[in-house]
């Protein structure tokens, strides 16, 4: 691909990422005058989706400050123009673009980052339409994706838009899920925003859960319980996926003792959680045994390399909610602020 522009000298801040930890880290360093430079990723065909999950979810009703609620991507799109508003700068495919040049909001073709070499500052980040910079420090934000069962069917159905799907939000409302008998794989908070979303269109909702008992919060569980189009199938996992062109159903297997059965079904949507954005640091940065990478003080947002910062679902297999997220993406811009100035970078 052709390399589309470099930046001139070195940045003093480069944020990977734009979901809530990556725009609060901005927003912050862009007010402390560190005009930092964000690569959002690439809404197609990639895992880092500019905005963030948020941007494959429906209403949000538990973050502070909205207490009507609204749309996921209204929401990032809010943090976007406000990380903008201050200097922020972004990549994108036509290159380095501010408040004055960006004309689609979080829609424009922005880049991911392909490579980074954090083995000596200051640091190098490759983008995968060709935009390379060098910066003195990097906080990494990017957050995590939605994970698949692993079977063979699955892929190919998701692949060919044959009725299996990671995001019901995204493709519940499509024609060939109208009327029909779905089905959510988990048992977490997503299998019952998923689930309850799909009601809308869906003459009828299973969910698949591999336990007797819901991860998800008290209050989903009740919102579960409450619609009376859901029906949980409890022990039971998904072993084959039916269907040539289009889903036809599932196989499932009882957790406890083994025994198979067959579900009909039109649509197929896992909400089965997700696993963080950390292969393009090649090993670079520790992680942890799930792949998140590993803070080094669990108060900081400092990792093993210094100058790297971390905020987010990346480094976050706990709390995952967009608040605590902006908080450490918050804590990230200080903290690289700081030791920037330690540097005698300011
Ligand atoms: P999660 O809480 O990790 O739940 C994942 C679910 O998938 C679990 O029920 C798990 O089963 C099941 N699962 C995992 N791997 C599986 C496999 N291979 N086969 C079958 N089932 C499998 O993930 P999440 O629901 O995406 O939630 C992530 C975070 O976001 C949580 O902190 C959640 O509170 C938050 N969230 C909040 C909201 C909200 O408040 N509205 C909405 C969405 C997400 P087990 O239970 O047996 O482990």
């Amino acid at each position: 691909m052709s390399k589309t522009h470099e930046s001139n000298g070195t940045e003093k801040l480069i944020i990977i990422g734009s979901g809530p930890a990556g725009w609060t880290a901005a927003l912050y360093a862009a007010r402390a005058s560190l005009n930092p430079l964000v690569y959002p990723g690439r809404a197609v065909g990639k895992d880092l989706l500019p905005g963030g999950q948020l941007m494959l979810t429906t209403d949000v009703e538990n973050y502070p400050g909205f207490p009507e609620g609204l749309m996921g991507p209204q929401m990032m799109e809010l943090f976007f123009k406000q990380a903008l508003r201050f200097g922020t700068r972004v990549v994108t495919d036509q290159g380095v673009q501010t408040s004055d040049t960006i004309e689609h909001g979080l829609y424009t073709p922005f880049q991911n980052v392909e490579s980074v070499d954090l083995s000596k500052r200051p640091f190098h980040a490759k983008g995968d339409n060709g935009f390379e910079c060098h910066a003195e420090a990097v906080i990494i934000a990017t957050g995590a994706k939605a994970n698949w069962i692993g079977l063979e069917n699955e892929q190919r159905l998701a692949q060919s838009g044959g009725g299996v799907s990671a995001c019901a939000v995204c493709d519940g409302a499509l024609p060939m899920f109208r009327d029909q008998e779905l089905a959510v794989v988990g048992g977490g908070d997503s299998a019952v925003e998923e689930a309850s979303y799909l009601t809308k269109f869906a003459s009828k909702v299973y969910m698949i859960h591999r336990r007797d008992q819901l991860r998800a919060s008290k209050i989903m569980q009740q919102r579960a319980r409450d619609n009376k189009k859901i029906e949980i199938l409890w022990n039971k996992k998904v072993i084959e996926v039916h269907g040539a062109e289009k889903v036809t159903g599932v196989q499932l297997q009882d957790t406890q003792d083994g025994q198979t059965s067959d579900l009909s079904i039109g649509g197929l949507f896992m909400a089965i959680g997700h696993t963080p954005i950390t292969e393009f640091l090649d090993g670079q940065i520790d992680l942890d045994a799930k792949g998140y990478i590993r803070l080094k003080d669990p108060d900081r947002s400092t990792t093993n390399v210094e100058g790297a910062f971390a905020a987010g679902d990346v480094a976050d297999s706990v709390y995952r909610q967009a608040v605590t997220a902006a908080g450490m993406g918050c804590k990230a811009a200080i903290d690289a602020e700081r030791w920037l100035a330690e540097q005698g970078i300011e």
